[in-house]
């Protein structure tokens, strides 16, 4: 072996080692912190509160994000009849219970604890209001916008509900940490299945002071995490976050982690971690129309203008819930009475320990 051999060799082993420890590092990373965004409380709908940290300035999407809306209203502040397309909705409740309605008929009620993924295809107008607490207090809930795969983009809408009862959960640590699994894998427990075309990951994290979490993502998704009570949640070791912040996460390791100390004034701490496929191809939004080029955008518009291509029953529906909710529609039509929803819930139970 003369010398530059013996030097080539050398440098062989050094690069193999470089790389080896790259994978490695790579397998035990956690993704580091793109950007925190405060999210403001803004008006959207009719009277309705919205705190928005994807689809705004500083933050237009997070493939395959287009749009997500912690929401608040009360009594007839709502979202009265608008469109869709090209998208999917998750709508997640946390307090109170809201109507919904389509121009295909459909309606129902999604009561705190709920999910609703509605795939708007090639289009859908729909209302979804607020049901009156009794005594005034909002309802609010999480509602995010995922983009569609071209090709499903012109399918015809759809809709999956998902009860508070057939979300599985994690407790860990004596009850300190909670996870619902609403869609993914969270130490171990699997969610239901086939929830939305794009696929999501969506974990609903509750965090006593002294729980620590650590939570698998996959490579390939983008991930963000939003913030809706407590403080002091810290991130990764070294970034403390607070109430009403979304935190967006580079795709550059297999995991996340956090902890709430247990100080003197801590608190409980409640978040959701959210993940999506990333979608290679072009986006081109307008309000709630969302295509692959500008011309299709534009016949999105004229389509439910004329109310064709999708749009045709726009001419003859009747909302009936967009001037305000009352317990004779959540009883009759919108058949969403407690009663029934205790009938459901009982009918789930008794099949699954069948
Ligand atoms: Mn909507």
């Amino acid at each position: 072996m003369n010398y530059l051999t013996g030097a080539n060799l050398l440098l062989t082993l050094n690069c193999l080692f470089l790389i080896i420890n790259t994978i490695k590092h790579n397998q035990t990373m956690s993704r580091s912190i793109k950007q925190i965004i405060n999210s403001i409380e803004q008006a959207e709908g009719a009277g309705a509160r919205v705190r928005r940290s994807i689809g705004i300035m500083s933050n237009r999407k997070f493939n395959p994000f287009l749009l997500f809306d912690h929401f608040s209203g009360t009594g007839e502040n709502g979202f009265p009849e608008h469109p869709h397309k090209g998208q999917e909705t998750i709508s997640y409740m946390l307090t109170g219970a809201m109507a919904h309605e389509d121009f295909t008929g459909s309606k129902g009620v999604i009561y705190p604890g709920d999910l609703q993924f509605m795939t708007a295809g090639k289009g859908v107008v729909h209302s979804e209001m607020p049901i009156p607490n009794a005594d005034g207090s909002p309802v609010a809930g999480l509602q995010l916008w995922v983009d569609l795969p071209d090709q499903i983009k012109d399918s015809p809408p759809r809709y999956r509900d998902l009860k508070e009862w057939e979300i599985p959960e994690v407790v860990q640590q004596d009850g300190k940490l909670t996870v619902k699994v609403i869609s993914g894998t969270s130490y171990g427990v699997q969610s239901l299945k086939d929830l939305a075309y794009t696929p999501v990951h969506y974990f609903h994290y509750i965090m006593k002071p002294g729980a620590t979490f650590k939570q698998e993502l996959e490579t390939g998704f983008n991930y963000f995490l939003y913030i809706f009570k407590g403080n002091n949640l810290v991130l990764n070791g070294d970034t403390t976050t607070k109430q009403y912040q979304s935190v967006f996460l580079n795709d550059d390791g297999n995991h996340i982690t956090g902890e709430v100390h247990d100080t003197k004034d801590a608190e409980n701490v409640e978040f959701v971690l959210i993940g999506g496929q990333v979608l290679d191809q072009e986006v081109v939004q307008y309000g709630p129309f969302v295509a692959s080029s500008r011309e299709k955008i534009q016949s999105a518009f004229s389509d439910y203008q004329y109310a064709r291509n999708g749009f045709e029953n726009v001419k003859n529906w009747k909302t009936l819930i967009s001037n305000g909710v009352t317990k004779e529609m959540v009883n009759g039509p919108l058949k969403g009475s407690l009663e029934e929803r205790e009938k459901e819930r009982l009918a789930y139970l008794n099949n699954k320990s069948d």
